[in-house]
């Protein structure tokens, strides 16, 4: 049966990228009487190239299987994955169809053109400068990090971090099936990403937790030079990551969605997954009449990784300060034993 709210209502979402769009596609799907539309500022939904592109690494395992990309929405299939702590390296296989980089723009093209198909209104050129010009039953602030809703509200909390990534062309660190993470003992960690293989492109990047005030540009540069890795940068993106979830994730009418509510996995920077999953469960929730379980909901999804991400993370804080070596030693052993209780 669907349910309804005693007439129908009118649901405005903030944000027209991942978690806006899964969200507009999991509340349509739940109850096709919902109106539902969704506010992007840009002029154009995935193609807008002011719009960021991230590392666009994305995995579809168990319950996100609903998300594989469309072939055009990919650039390369993942099947290995290598993680480097320090001078150990361990190597992850994976079978296929589950690993991806993404084409992020296609991607959400593709979810966008979902959402058409369902009836939903995407309203480009739209942004939103107060929620109080929004006068659905339920916002659902899918705005990104930072949060433009959260920050009217005053209600940003949650651990950020700070990213900095360059996309390079021709680049002799090209492995389609590859993705690497590099963990050298210094703040967080970098990533090397295959992207278009008609350019050889790499996703090359650096993240960590908290703001150090580090030249994270000159940090990648050096980390270039020490490994030799050559490419021309054809397109830069980073800025803030929210590390891990971003309380609140329900604040009366609104509830939090992707980067603005669920953050990314704490130890890798995935988003992609959480702020699909995410949109599911916000949409769901709206839909089927229990708008307040979302927060019980996510926290059951994500609050086991979350605990043990973000102690990882100020546990490191003091390691560091006692003996960088002891970053290392840890993050091998934490690698070891998640990697047993997964
Ligand atoms: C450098 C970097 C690398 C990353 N690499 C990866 C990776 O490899 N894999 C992975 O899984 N995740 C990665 N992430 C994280 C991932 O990009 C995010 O978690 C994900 O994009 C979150 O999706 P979202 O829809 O919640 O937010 P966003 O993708 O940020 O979208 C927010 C949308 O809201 C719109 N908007 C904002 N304010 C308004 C407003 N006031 N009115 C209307 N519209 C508005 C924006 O234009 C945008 O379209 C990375 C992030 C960064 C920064």
């Amino acid at each position: 049966m669907i349910f309804t709210y005693g007439g129908n209502i009118k649901v405005d979402i903030v944000g027209g990228s991942i978690s806006g769009l899964s969200t507009a596609i999991s509340l349509k799907e739940h109850n096709e009487s919902i109106t539902v539309i969704v506010h992007e500022k840009h002029k154009k939904i995935g193609y807008n190239h002011e719009g960021r592109r991230c590392g666009e690494a994305h995995s579809v395992e168990s319950e996100w299987k609903k998300w594989r990309p469309e072939k055009k929405s990919y650039f390369n299939e993942i099947t290995k994955g290598e993680v480097i702590i320090g001078s150990k390296k361990r190597v992850y296989h994976r079978e296929p169809g589950v690993g991806y980089v993404l084409n992020r723009q296609e991607f959400i093209c593709q979810l966008a053109g979902k959402t058409e198909k369902l009836g939903v209104i995407i309203q480009t050129d739209d942004k939103i400068k107060t929620i109080n010009d929004l006068d659905g039953k339920f916002i659902v602030d899918a705005s990104g990090c930072p949060s433009t809703v959260k920050r009217e509200l005053d209600i940003n909390r949650g651990i950020k971090g700070v990213t900095y990534q360059q996309t390079l062309e021709d680049s002799n660190y090209f492995i389609s099936d590859t993705l690497k993470v590099i963990y050298t003992g210094n703040f967080g960690y970098y990533w090397i990403f295959p992207r278009d293989p008609k350019k050889k492109e790499i996703n090359i990047g650096i993240g960590f937790s908290g703001n150090f005030g580090y030249n994270l540009k000159n940090m990648l540069e050096k980390f270039k030079e020490g490994r030799k890795i050559e490419g021309k940068v054809n397109y830069v993106a980073g800025g803030l990551i929210p590390v891990g979830l971003q309380r609140p994730l329900i604040h009366n009418n609104i509830l939090f969605v992707g980067d603005a509510g669920v953050g990314t996995f704490p130890f890798t920077g995935q988003g992609i997954y959480r702020a699909l999953i995410s949109g599911n469960v916000a949409g769901k929730c709206i839909a089927r009449g229990y708008p307040k379980k979302y927060p019980h909901i996510i926290n059951q999804k994500f609050i086991k990784w979350d605990l043990i991400g973000k102690t990882f993370i100020r546990a490191n804080y003091i390691f560091r300060r006692i003996n960088p070596k002891l970053v290392l030693a840890s993050l091998n052993y934490f690698t070891d034993v998640s990697n047993m209780i997964r």
